[in-house]
């Protein structure tokens, strides 16, 4: 007997092998100790020790956050405010905002403070859908302390269901290393990648390449060792301007390049050709004002897309992906079914994760049942949260 068989759905399946969505109308899904073990239409379906009665509604995968800065202390309310009067990220950044801003409230937080602020943001994100969600180190930046946020996403794993994705991100040279740059680069590369590869404390590496933040010949050095200890890679690209590491990140076949709001012509050609997934983060897009990533030509290159959060007390506080899911198709112009894809199935390439992000025989029984038949209601009814029932490993979650 089946464990658990959805019928009387319109299953979203994202199933490669399939144009589109692969939506299956009038469809039934079953879930065999966790795992996805029948798709198909619903006068066909299995028996099984509990049968739900969808009633028409939409059945999709657990919605997957493939960028998050989850693990954070304090607040930035106040900057909030200054950016609504005029003021510029760079400006508030100068002015003692910025990352800079978060790093003393997180150092001084206890671990079980931050896992206690982390795990309120999971719960919310879970509510709005989310069962797989990357979580990124980066406000401590020290090696022992990006070392300790790391080991909490790892303590917090173990008391969640939600499927939690560590990455170590290079986020910006902190404030008393402004004249020991070069030293804090290397203690990265040196230290703390080997420490965090030893003690599988992250799958990934992710360095934000920017103004303000890294240059490619750092960002170059710091994924390098990452690859060469075994982990994937990842960069924060473009989001102010282009610094060139598009062909850096196809060289070392990184999972993706996030924010890319300045890429030129020949770097789409590049993560088009490297396979590299573009993760659009249009929240922290339009909060700084930002202009729009060139999404035709990367999806006119074939360039895979992805759409996530990018939740962080700066410049997108938000754990909701269908908030997301709306900027995406109106303010980016991605198709309603360019932006499912984006927090399913490529949001999970994204984080080389294979099987997650579908509902096809052999994936996760991770499933959303929503209050809606159309995949485009979820972004068109924006602000409003359609999730009826939410489904890890075929165990239904209390929200
Ligand atoms: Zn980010």
């Amino acid at each position: 007997m089946t464990d658990l068989v959805i019928h009387n759905a319109r299953v979203m399946t994202c199933d490669p092998s399939r144009s589109g969505l692969g939506i299956v109308d009038r469809g039934a899904i079953a879930i065999d100790a966790g795992v996805v073990s029948w798709v198909g239409p619903n006068d066909q379906r299995p028996h099984a020790d509990r049968e739900i009665d969808a009633r028409g509604r939409l059945v999709t995968p657990g919605l997957v956050d493939c960028h998050t800065h989850a693990i954070f202390a304090g607040d930035r309310a106040n900057e909030f405010g200054m950016r609504a009067e005029g003021r510029t990220y760079l400006e508030i950044a100068k002015a003692g905002g910025g990352i800079n801003a978060t790093l003393g409230p997180t150092r001084a937080a206890s671990d079980d403070e931050l896992i206690a602020l982390m795990n309120a943001r999971l719960d919310l994100a879970l509510a709005g859908g989310t069962t797989t969600i990357e979580i990124k180190s980066g406000y401590d930046l020290t090696v022992d302390g990006e070392l300790r946020l790391l080991r909490c996403i790892q303590r917090a794993s173990a008391m969640r269901n939600q499927r939690l994705v560590p990455t170590l991100l290079a986020h910006l040279i902190p404030p008393e290393r402004r004249d020991s740059r070069d030293a804090f680069v290397a203690e990265i590369h040196e230290q703390l990648i080997p420490k965090v590869a030893a003690e599988r404390l992250a799958t990934s590496v992710d360095v934000y390449c920017d103004e303000g933040a890294f240059t490619l010949a750092e960002t170059t050095a710091i994924l390098r060792a990452a690859k060469a200890a075994g982990l994937a890679v990842r960069g924060h690209v473009g989001q102010f301007k282009d610094l060139g590491a598009a062909p850096l990140l196809a060289e070392l076949g990184a999972l993706s390049a996030d924010h890319v709001e300045q890429i030129d012509d020949a770097g789409i050609a590049h993560l088009a050709k490297a396979g590299t997934v573009a993760v659009m983060l249009p929240g922290a897009c339009v909060q700084l004002r930002l202009p729009v990533p060139p999404v035709g030509k990367l999806r006119a290159a074939g360039v895979p897309m992805a759409v996530a959060s990018d939740m962080n007390p700066g410049s997108s506080n938000c754990e909701t992906l269908g908030v997301q899911m709306w900027l995406a198709t109106t303010h980016f112009a991605m198709t309603v079914e360019e932006t499912w894809l984006g927090v399913t199935r490529h949001a999970a390439r994204a984080l080389g994760l294979s099987g997650v992000g579908t509902l096809v025989k052999g994936a996760p029984g991770d499933v959303v049942v929503w209050n809606c038949d159309e995949p485009a209601h979820v972004p068109y009814r924006y602000g409003t949260n359609l999730v009826g029932a939410v489904f890890i490993a075929g165990v239904e979650q209390s929200r």
